[in-house]
């Protein structure tokens, strides 16, 4: 099946919007085990009509998003009807529920709204219960010669999300039909790089008949993507297993964090943060994940000296003589946020993130962590992530994440 997306909108190519439907509909299509083919963006108006012309002579199916609005700019509906020479009618129920969506909030409707309840002759109308736009399903061969399936959605996201979990997919599955959907997994990895796979299983994968697989690198961390039958992806993902098991963070798609506060509530355990370097983040993304309070109790972002002396009780004389960045420091760092949050581990990072302050010895990029835990003993561990300030919080927050999770995971 080839499905292509035509996205319009003036202010989506003068850059004020920025163009997310794109890789929206790429995960929630891929998660469906469906490609995009191609995506194209144009300009509200006239554009679209060359635009559609020449998708629905080559694609299988269609989303057009944006343009069913009210305006003069919002032509969508009445260049595809032009286009497939197709009347446009009035349609009874697409205009009753343009009415009670005003009259529920006690406001007129004025004439141009009109607009949106006029639906192709065959077409089907997609409610949307989030604002004004009805969507339209044009089936294939509506107007009697393209195979192409068309589907006119709206271009705000929250009108969007829903009417295509709740109006498009069964129309999608249905086109696609469901033995021809792939399975899909994507494996998330942590402390290993592309490269990794590419000297250990890339070969092995390559061999294992039907399978297509792919990479992607992030900042501490690779998907592993694995697309084919139950088998080849059984296949796949022992290969992945065997060699690289102790990196896995997830299997289905679960970030880092979420998989540390599905691990630390599974075992009824609480979680402190003692940050210097990474301003907060790794507090930021634990409490990212639904669910975080029951696990997550204190976070200090002890970013000067005497933050981390009076808040967590590291001594002076320690930073002195060992300075800020240092396996002594991280560790009553962690030691003082177990002490103060009284959770069963605390968790400290403390680094150079430059582009200034690096030495010979500790370089930019330098950060050492500390996993304290209530039981007694703590884990150090010292990172180089030479990269932007912003990179630099993003890796160490992921190698702090990750002591965490390597922890739980050997404690079971
Ligand atoms: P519409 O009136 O249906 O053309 O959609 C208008 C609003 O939807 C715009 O103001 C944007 O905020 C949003 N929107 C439309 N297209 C996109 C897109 N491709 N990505 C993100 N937002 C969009
Ligand atoms: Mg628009």
């Amino acid at each position: 099946m080839k499905i292509e997306i035509l996205n319009t909108g003036t202010e989506l190519l003068l850059g004020n919007t920025l163009n997310t439907h794109g890789s929206w509909f790429g995960r929630q299509l891929f998660a469906m085990g469906l490609r995009v083919a191609r995506q194209v963006t144009v300009p509200d108006g006239e554009a679209i009509r060359e635009a559609f012309s020449e998708i629905v002579v080559r694609a299988d199916i269609l989303l057009i998003t944006g343009g069913l609005g009210p305006t003069s700019d919002d032509l969508t509906r009445e260049i595809v009807a032009e286009t497939f020479g197709l009347e446009l009618h009035q349609d009874e129920q697409a205009l009753r529920i343009l009415e009670s969506f005003f009259a529920l909030r006690g406001k007129p409707m004025a004439p141009a709204n009109l607009r949106q309840a006029m639906v192709p002759t065959g077409a089907e109308v997609m409610l949307n219960p989030n604002g004004t736009a009805p969507g339209l399903y044009l089936p294939p061969r509506i107007n009697g010669h393209s195979k192409c399936a068309v589907f006119l959605l709206p271009g705000p996201p929250r009108e969007l999300y829903p009417m295509f979990q709740n109006e498009v997919v069964p129309r999608l599955r249905a086109l696609a039909g469901v033995s021809e959907i792939a399975a899909v997994s994507e494996l998330k990895f942590t402390g290993i790089g592309e490269s990794d796979f590419h000297h250990g299983i890339d070969a092995e994968l390559a061999n294992v008949p039907g399978l297509e697989y792919g990479y992607c690198a992030r900042i501490g961390e690779v998907d592993l993507r694995l697309i084919g039958s139950p088998e080849a992806l059984a296949a796949g993902r022992n290969l992945a297993l065997t060699s690289f098991g102790r990196h896995l963070i997830s299997d289905d798609g679960s970030s880092l964090e979420a998989t540390v506060v599905r691990l630390l509530r599974e075992k009824s355990l609480t979680f402190a943060t003692a940050e210097s370097c990474t301003g907060g983040l790794i507090a930021s993304r634990l409490t990212n994940v639904p669910g975080a309070s029951d696990v997550f109790s204190h976070g200090w972002v002890t970013y000067a000296n005497e933050a981390k002396a009076s808040e967590l009780s590291v001594p002076m004389e320690m930073i002195e003589t060992h300075g800020a960045v240092s396996e002594e420091v991280a560790i009553a760092m962690a030691e003082g946020a177990l002490q103060a949050s009284g959770a069963d581990f605390a968790v400290s990072v403390t680094g150079i993130a430059g582009p200034t302050g690096g030495t010979e010895h500790k370089p930019v990029g330098t950060a050492w962590l500390a996993l304290a835990e209530k039981s007694g003993s703590t884990l150090t561990e010292k990172v180089f992530h030479p990269r932007s300030r912003k990179d630099f919080k993003q890796a160490v927050s992921q190698s702090a994440l990750d002591i965490l999770r390597r922890r739980l995971v050997l404690a079971s």
